[in-house]
């Protein structure tokens, strides 16, 4: 395969993937009204609303903001004791875009990491990492990552506000460029983010645990004129993390598992009725009428298209390992532990798809993970 049709796949990948930061609660808010009885459309109607409201309300926003050069850092440096500088002679392809270069703690560099995180009118929506060169021992040649975002810009002087929606998902987009970024596989063709579906948002999902951890927030969440959070809030907005997230489970759930079954059919007859089909599924699944799928089979575009087949249970899978595997940190009683972070790098950052993800789960949390951590985290357990 040639390095483009390599890049060209990766890109795909890590780029499909970045849908995964779409909070749940947005979903709510995009079910399709049409089917939904009328008790239902109450339970819809609603839905979304309290937590949007929590995280999107201006005060909230403005609290929540990250000085966006350094939203990224403390996790970087705490955990992998790297840092970045900035590198104001390379140029750039767009204003507003910089790039750092990421250097070991010896100061031996690591590869240079762009960072795109501003709207612009030329650019597509949503956030994604893309690789422009990945790191391998074949050819010698040493990283370049770019993280996406369309974070609105500042006005001039000004430091940009963002909501912990768009930290988060700049933390996730970091956790793929440290993906793309700390690999050491030898071929090109196995390096960083180029692993399979239900793996490749591991490494970013965990990393988007640091920017709730109190502490982190507490540090790095500043309003317009540099203030603190106040704790009140603070919690509240920890607290808004676990809204809905029952009648968000119900609906992921029920689109993994019909895309699964779907898949399974071994005939398909001619007069084939998706919506018949669909429905008798949802029957014997139990799943309430009010919730139904998240994506009904006439839109669901995971089912043929993008390379998801039969995968839509990446996205919850993902859940569960990232879940499961931040919880080794808390386990340990130190969110940056340092034996633990080593770990993380070596057998998850590190190893591209050089060997079987299981393993590389195993090698770091020690087993498989369980449905535990993800159901707490969403307040269900
Ligand atoms: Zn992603």
């Amino acid at each position: 395969m040639s390095d483009a049709k390599i890049r060209k796949r990766r890109y795909e990948r890590v780029h499909a993937g970045a849908t995964l930061s779409s909070r749940p609660c947005n979903g709510a808010l995009r079910a399709a009204p049409d089917r939904t009885p009328a008790a239902g459309r109450g339970v819809r109607a609603t839905a979304g609303r309290p937590r949007r409201c929590a995280l999107r309300a201006p005060p909230a926003r403005a609290h929540a903001a990250v000085r966006a050069s350094a939203g990224a850092l403390p996790g970087l440096h705490q955990l992998f004791g790297l840092t970045a500088h900035e590198r104001n002679d390379i140029p750039v392809y767009a204003d507003g875009v910089r790039v750092f270069e990421i250097r070991e703690a010896d100061g031996q560099k690591v590869g240079l990491f762009y960072a795109d995180w501003f709207g612009r009118s030329t650019k597509r929506p949503g956030a994604w990492m893309n690789s422009i060169r990945v790191p391998n021992g074949l050819l010698g040649e040493s990283p370049i990552v770019v993280n996406n975002q369309n974070i609105t810009r500042p006005a001039a002087g000004e430091r940009a506000l963002i909501s912990l929606d768009e930290a988060q998902t700049l933390f996730h987009e970091f956790g793929h460029g440290l993906h793309g970024l700390l690999s050491t596989a030898h071929y090109p063709s196995l390096s960083g983010t180029a692993v399979s579906r239900d793996f490749v948002e591991f490494p970013s999902q965990v990393y988007e645990h640091w920017i709730t951890e109190p502490t982190v927030l507490q540090a790095h969440a500043r309003n317009a004129d540099g203030e603190a959070m106040p704790t009140e809030m603070l919690e509240s907005l920890l607290k808004a993390q676990t809204f809905n997230q029952g009648f968000s489970t119900v609906q992921q759930l029920s689109s993994a598992i019909l895309d699964m079954r779907l898949h399974q059919l071994t005939e398909l007859p001619a007069d084939f009725d998706a919506g018949e089909w669909e429905a008798a599924q949802l029957r014997e699944l139990g799943v309430p009428e009010e919730i139904g799928m998240r994506h009904r089979l006439p839109h669901f575009s995971h089912i043929f298209d993008g390379g998801y087949s039969a995968s839509y249970y990446a996205y919850t899978w993902a859940e569960a390992m990232d879940a499961d595997g931040f919880d080794a940190f808390k386990e340990a009683g130190n969110v940056f532990d340092p034996e633990l972070a080593a770990k993380l790098r070596r057998e998850v950052y590190e190893v591209g798809n050089t060997r079987d993800p299981a393993e590389s789960y195993k090698a770091f949390r020690g087993r498989m993970p369980t449905a535990d951590a993800l159901l707490r985290n969403r307040g269900l357990k």
